[in-house]
């Protein structure tokens, strides 16, 4: 078990099950209020968005939640099931729960947390793209990548965000030229690979933290989210990605929480002035202590370490560029693998996709200095929804305006 989410199960449950038993509603509410402290981060969420909300919450933690509404601890488990398996969105349609808990959960000012489905677009390679608009109205993206894999059985990636845009603003990136809101909370993280669920009517197999935002600047909900969707949502760690541009000194905590699933590293460049290039948040981060970061991490996890390298043309993609990339990992050790994604073009950007030809070349040149690599098969393009592009005209502006509402119907 992760050990901040210990930390919080027992942060949370000890003041309910002490202060709140049997059932008082002013009292639960002042009590549960009084223990649960915001973050820093937290404190840039409007009070409205820190309202109490059961999804995010445990198995325990839901049957407390019963016990201390004076119900037994059964209809906590009714609970969890409900919102994470049935999906209902509202406390008054937890119909299979007696009317008296429904009221009693309302009346502490609980509720489920999810979010309204504010636009889709669906590219005709399946990959829907999803605009959520959130409880204080501002709006996250997240993509679910349909994937046809052995014997006909689909694997159904959700692309998450951990944050309303993202600060690092890469050059590339369409969600870093958005600018940045606010960290997600807990249940922002996981309500999205739900509403992926509901959308494609199948259950998510696979998770990658590689939409909006850098998670590593949101670590805590970030893990927290990791935790629920293993526990709650079902989903394995092994089938979970996190990615990140690199943080300094947000890799060594990663890995102290040995967690099974993988770190994606966005490289991007071989060496450090051209990595500062393409990545201005590089500069407070050398290129070497990034990768004695990663070397650390597979130590520590045995985890293979995914190094993301996006294809630009006439940028980073010659082969004197793979070369020096061999030459960087070849000194840091193994356990790793390079993922090459060919830049997708976004409106506005300096940048282009490869030829071909150069892609082919590049992973030759890889590949005969024995790297593992591989080309990420582009998804979504055409509904901008491919990485990168996590962007709409809605993001433009980070606040939802009364002539978006009007357009979007
Ligand atoms: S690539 Fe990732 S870290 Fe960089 S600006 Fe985009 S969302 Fe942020």
């Amino acid at each position: 078990m992760i050990a901040s989410s210990m930390a919080l199960i027992q942060q949370f449950s000890m003041p309910i099950a002490r202060l709140v038993r049997p059932s008082h509603r002013t009292c639960f509410r002042s009590c549960t209020m009084a223990v649960a402290t915001p973050s820093p981060s937290d404190l840039s969420v409007p009070l409205t968005t820190r309202a109490q909300v059961l999804l995010g919450l445990s198995d325990e933690e839901l049957q407390q939640l019963a016990l201390d509404l004076g119900q037994q601890s059964y209809r906590g488990k009714q609970l969890h099931h409900l919102i994470y398996q049935r999906k209902v969105r509202e406390i008054q349609d937890l119909y299979q729960l007696p009317r008296a808990f429904r009221d009693d959960l309302q009346e502490a000012g609980w509720r489920v947390g999810r979010s309204l489905i504010f636009s889709t677009v669906t590219a005709t390679d399946g990959t829907v793209k999803l605009l959520l608009k959130l409880h204080d109205n501002r709006l996250i993206e997240t993509v679910g990548i349909p994937v046809e894999a052995d014997k006909g059985s689909v694997r159904l990636t959700a692309c998450v965000s951990s944050q309303v845009g993202c600060p690092l603003r890469c050059t590339f990136c369409a969600t870093g030229k958005g600018g940045f809101s606010r960290n997600l909370q807990r249940h922002e993280i996981v309500e999205q690979v739900l509403a992926i669920e509901d959308v494609f009517k199948r259950r998510v197999t696979n998770v990658v933290f590689m939409g909006m935002g850098e998670p590593m600047l949101n670590m805590k909900r970030v893990l927290e989210a990791h935790h629920c969707l293993n526990k709650d949502v079902q989903i394995g760690q092994r089938m979970i990605t996190i990615s990140t541009v690199g943080v300094p000194n947000t890799i060594k905590k990663l890995a102290s929480h040995k967690l099974q699933s993988t770190l994606a590293v966005s490289l991007h460049a071989p060496n450090q002035k051209l990595r500062e290039m393409i990545v201005p948040s590089a500069k407070s981060y050398p290129l070497d202590a990034l990768m004695r970061d990663c070397k650390e991490y597979f130590l520590e996890t045995s985890r293979r370490i995914s190094f993301e390298y996006a294809l630009l043309a006439g940028v980073n993609d010659s082969v004197d560029h793979a070369v020096e990339l061999a030459q960087l990992l070849h000194g840091w050790g193994h356990g790793y693998h390079v993922n090459l994604i060919p830049f997708n073009p976004i409106e506005g950007s300096e940048y282009h996709r490869p030829h071909k030809k150069a892609e082919k070349a590049f992973v030759s040149a890889l590949e005969s200095l024995k790297i593992a690599v591989s080309v990420r098969q582009t998804r979504g393009l055409d509904a901008n929804a491919a990485c990168g592009q996590l962007r709409n005209n809605f993001q433009k502006n980070p606040l939802v305006t009364d002539k978006d509402l009007a357009s979007s119907h």
